[in-house]
């Protein structure tokens, strides 16, 4: 029988509900969803447990193709609603703007669609602290992946990416498409806050649906507090409803699996609920969280450039992503509420630059490989006073050059596309208008807080999975360590920063790890879609 959605937020406060299913899955996002199909698919009785809000399939006011009525595209609405803290989560100093999706689908409803494979020469690394993968034996995830969302190479580009090809061509750079999980898209430019057509193929479009045709339940609004159990066993997962306004409405839930608990929250709130559990693993849980610092540059063009509609993120040169501080230029949408809030500046200042740049702007931005330097401690998620999860974090020195010249191979490729200036995120604000401005760029230290803008939206690592003992969280069979019913499936398990936009690969590994649980649980796991799509990697 088919399973359904249940919003916490329309329960009786005062009810006080315990269920017992074969699985409980925490998080909905990209690793969430795949397990609950998979689970589901394996017959087993399954309970999603998401502590952000549903987004029901139903008519909305842009004709036909409008699906999700509660995605309006308005960004300062949909931030507010589908990102956790109302997309002004921060890192503990102030210092990177970190945004991660809170809602059903978790981040792959909001992300931009970007799809690369592991890079090799993480996966190699990987394979130096224990890790399974090869790029051998995760063909049939990485294949399940491509073809059942499917992953194309939609060359629909927007202006910043026909700026970028413009620039890079004028240089000599290679550049290539960036494949998606975007089909038929309508270059509405809203990904970031929700597709509001169902033309991304995310989770709640299509490994939770698929899961709830098997027989999945997903409770949204539902914040998962903590896990309680014995030394090697979880019992009961104890959560709270929430209201509209994130507010727990007084009722609780009690799960209390048969087969166990599948931590997919994602990688601040993973370590957040095994730290509210007094599970730290000895001080490991939280340690050597990654993200892949971002820097923006947004060019200024003689002509009009609707720079917020089009695929987001769909271009990019691979020249600069190899090595362990190697960065990924990537093109994206210029969405302006977002921008604006990134600019660093207030009043008459950010009006002017909103005023300049907005409509004559193309954007473009870097994310950078933090390294697989064993000495840096990286990033530590630990608890507030509130109980919340709190990303600590500082740029890793080795970094700040590869930044300062992401940030001026940028400008360059920009002032080769025509721009007539190029807006460095910096306080006080930085116009490069030409190569003798590339000194000014090579001054900034990222060092303190609100000086430049760095953001992340790829937070990786924090329940590593690592043969090293000191380090290790999660065993190469996906258990928390001494748990034999606690798995953990999220891109908390990466031990370093992917080097990649991590979702294809948190989709396979999570694919993996079903498998794994099916197995110890002597279920059947199938990969169902090997055939019938485009290799969308040339080469790979
Ligand atoms: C704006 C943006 C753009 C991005 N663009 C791209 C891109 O183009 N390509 C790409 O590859 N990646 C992109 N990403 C990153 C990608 O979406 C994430 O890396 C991925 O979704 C992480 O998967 P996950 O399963 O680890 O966690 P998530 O997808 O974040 O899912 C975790 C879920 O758990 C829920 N949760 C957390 N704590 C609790 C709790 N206590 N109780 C109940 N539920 C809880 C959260 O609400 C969330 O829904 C982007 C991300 C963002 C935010």
């Amino acid at each position: 029988m088919p399973g359904k959605i249940v919003e916490g937020r329309t329960l009786n406060p005062s009810d006080d509900w315990t269920l017992m299913p074969d699985f409980c899955v925490v998080g909905s996002g990209a690793a969430g969803g795949v397990a609950a199909l998979k689970l589901a698919e394996a017959g087993f009785d399954v309970i999603v447990v998401e502590e952000g809000p549903n987004i029901p399939k139903e008519q909305g006011h842009g004709g036909a193709s409008h699906v999700r009525k509660m995605l309006n595209e308005r960004e300062a609405e949909m931030y507010k609603l589908l990102y956790q803290e109302g997309a002004t989560r921060l890192t503990k100093n102030g210092g990177v703007k970190v945004l991660q999706g809170r809602c059903l689908g978790g981040g792959t409803a909001v992300n931009w669609s970007a799809c690369l494979p592991p890079r090799l020469e993480t996966l190699d690394e990987w394979q130096k602290r224990g890790l399974p993968f090869t790029r051998q034996n995760l063909d049939p995830y990485l294949r399940e992946v491509v073809n059942y969302l499917p992953i194309v190479r939609n060359d629909k580009y927007n202006t910043s990416a026909r700026k970028f090809i413009e620039g890079c061509d004028h240089l000599g750079i290679p550049h290539d498409n960036l494949p998606n999980n975007t089909h038929n898209c309508r270059e509405c430019g809203s990904c970031g806050v929700g597709c509001p057509y169902d033309r991304k193929m995310s989770g709640f479009v299509r490994w939770l649906p698929d899961a709830i045709a098997k027989g999945a339940t997903v409770y949204t609004d539902t914040k998962v507090d903590k896990l309680v159990g014995t030394a090697d066993r979880i019992n009961e997962v104890r959560c709270r409803f929430l209201d509209g306004k994130n507010r727990p409405t007084g009722g609780t839930l009690v799960v209390k699996p048969k087969k166990g608990v599948v931590l997919a929250a994602g990688s601040v709130g993973t370590p957040g609920v095994l730290l509210r559990s007094n599970l730290d693993a000895g001080k490991r849980v939280g340690r050597w969280t990654h993200i892949h610092p971002v820097t923006i540059t947004i060019g200024k063009y003689p002509e009009k450039t609707s720079p917020a509609y089009g695929v987001p993120d769909n271009m990019w040169t691979p020249k600069f992503a190899a090595g362990p501080t190697g960065y990924l230029v990537e093109t994206g949408s210029f969405f302006p509420v977002l921008s604006a809030s990134a600019t660093l500046q207030h009043g008459e200042e950010l009006h002017r630059i909103m005023r300049d740049y907005y409509p004559h702007g193309a954007i473009s931005y870097a994310h950078h490989t933090t390294g697989f330097d064993d000495t840096q401690p990286y990033g530590t998620v630990a608890l507030d006073d509130n109980g919340d999860p709190v990303l600590d974090y500082v740029i890793p020195k080795p970094n700040v050059k590869p930044m300062q010249e992401s940030l001026v191979e940028m400008c360059r490729i920009h002032l080769a596309a025509g721009a007539s200036s190029v807006y460095v995120m910096r306080n006080p604000p930085l116009e490069v208008r030409g190569e003798a401005d590339f000194a000014e760029i090579r001054k900034i230290s990222f060092a303190e807080p609100q000086r430049s803008t760095i953001f992340t939206v790829h937070v990786m690592g924090g329940c590593q999975m690592n043969k090293d003992n000191a380090r290790r969280v999660v065993n190469n069979d996906f258990t928390f360590r001494d748990k034999k019913n606690l798995w953990v499936l999220d891109a908390s398990i990466f031990p370093t920063a992917l080097g990649a936009n991590p979702q294809v690969t948190i989709y396979a590994l999570a694919l993996w790890g079903s498998e794994q649980i099916c197995q110890q649980n002597n279920a059947t796991f199938k990969l169902k879609h090997q055939q019938g799509g485009v290799w969308p990697w040339p080469g790979y």
